[in-house]
């Protein structure tokens, strides 16, 4: 697989091994330990958020935190369609029915007015407003949150920031996780980090980041027996997992500096171009990670995006068509959708390249080529 140029694959720091050795040599097999204290400070360091609850996956994560906004049975709520299965999947796991939200052309995220357009009609259809907004932030792009945060505070709904994709990116100067009420981290195996397998949830205050360990660790009571007052999950992240962490969290500013120069040289590259535009958000206050950067085709290319992604394969390069929105999944047909086409066509036209930090420059400029010999 060494000489095929990959989408988004895991980068070793140097630590990796040192600590995890380390881990499986203490008595720490087990999970909780000294490694997930540190990964857990030193994720509350560089997001400048004081309460982070490191966990076994970013969709845990999500679970957890839809479980402490009070989601319940019957209990709709409100969610980006244009994303990962991961974002809406644990809305169900609750009992709860999603409602799908369409996307804006600049950030690729959440529209703050398809969003109120939601919010009137599900109050209107069902006599409640939905119990929570998950707002996601696609390939490290911060949403429009100034926008939706508003929104959902005249409804006075919580949001949950879907950041999997997005560690290390900042809105408005602020670390993306720590805008909405919960924040969500993953450290998936194709992630900006990884601990192979894991997340983090990001929470407002020390009651509810003690509430998330709690419910993390089976929810077992203060007491010499078993004892369970509410269902609880086995959702924390291993001592080994974290271990893995902290070697790869010293490296995080480096691996964002990597993605942006990637990402930055794709744009260079099709700066004038009317075939392609490289997606990003000119205005300052949106500061992506670039976990992957995305390409849109315009009308007059024509290979379509999959086409494009073919021709690619070939030469062993590997892309990936957009998220098919949520809306568009035969397991979400009976979801209510608020939108206009907008992540329709996101997903038509566009197409995510190979951003992994591992890429040499010449690997990004034959990328560039072949697609350009693609389109010819
Ligand atoms: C990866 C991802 C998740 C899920 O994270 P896991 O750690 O794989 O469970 C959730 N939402 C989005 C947008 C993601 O990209």
């Amino acid at each position: 697989m060494n000489d095929w140029i990959k989408l988004s694959i895991p980068h070793l720091a140097g630590n990796e091994n040192r600590y995890a050795s380390d881990a499986i040599e203490s008595t720490w097999i087990v999970p909780l330990g000294p490694y997930v204290d540190r990964f857990e400070y030193e994720l509350e360091q560089r997001l400048g958020a004081p309460h982070v609850v490191a966990l076994s996956s970013g969709t845990a994560a999500i679970h957890l935190g839809l479980d402490m906004l009070g989601v319940k049975p019957g209990d709709e709520v409100i969610c980006q369609s244009l994303t990962f299965a991961a974002s809406a999947n644990p809305i169900v796991y609750l009992g709860g029915r999603p409602v799908f939200v369409d996307s804006e052309p600049s950030t690729w995220n959440m529209s703050p007015r398809a969003l109120e357009r939601a919010i009137e009609d599900r109050i209107k259809v069902t006599g409640r407003k939905p119990c929570a907004i998950v707002v996601v932030e696609l390939y490290g792009m911060p949403a429009m949150l100034d926008e939706i945060l508003e929104v959902a505070g005249r409804y006075d709904i919580p949001v949950l920031e879907d950041s999997a994709e997005a560690i290390g990116s900042k809105y408005d100067g602020r670390s993306c996780g720590t805008l909405g009420r919960y924040g969500v981290l993953s450290f998936n195996g194709n992630k900006m980090i990884t601990t192979s397998g894991g997340g983090a949830l990001i929470c407002p205050d020390a009651d509810s980041e003690a509430r998330v360990k709690f419910l993390s660790t089976q929810a077992r009571e203060n007491k010499p027996y078993y004892y369970h007052e509410v269902i609880g999950y086995n959702y924390r992240l291993s001592n080994v997992s974290a271990a893995v962490g902290c070697g790869q969290i010293e490296a995080l500013d480096d691996r964002i500096a990597r993605r942006r120069a990637i990402h930055d040289m794709y744009a260079r590259a099709w700066k004038d171009s009317d075939l392609i535009s490289v997606h990003n958000n000119p205005s300052l206050k949106y500061n992506s990670n670039f976990w992957l950067t995305t390409i849109a085709l315009s009308d007059k290319c024509k290979p379509s995006p999959d086409e494009l992604r073919m021709a690619l394969l070939d030469l062993k390069i590997e892309s990936r068509l957009i998220w098919r929105p949520m809306h568009m999944q035969p397991v979400y047909e009976s979801a209510p959708y608020y939108g206009d086409g907008v992540s329709e066509r996101i997903f038509d036209r566009g197409l995510c390249l190979p951003s992994s930090t591992t890429l040499s420059d010449d690997d990004v400029m034959k990328v560039i080529d072949a697609i350009n010999a693609a389109l010819a």
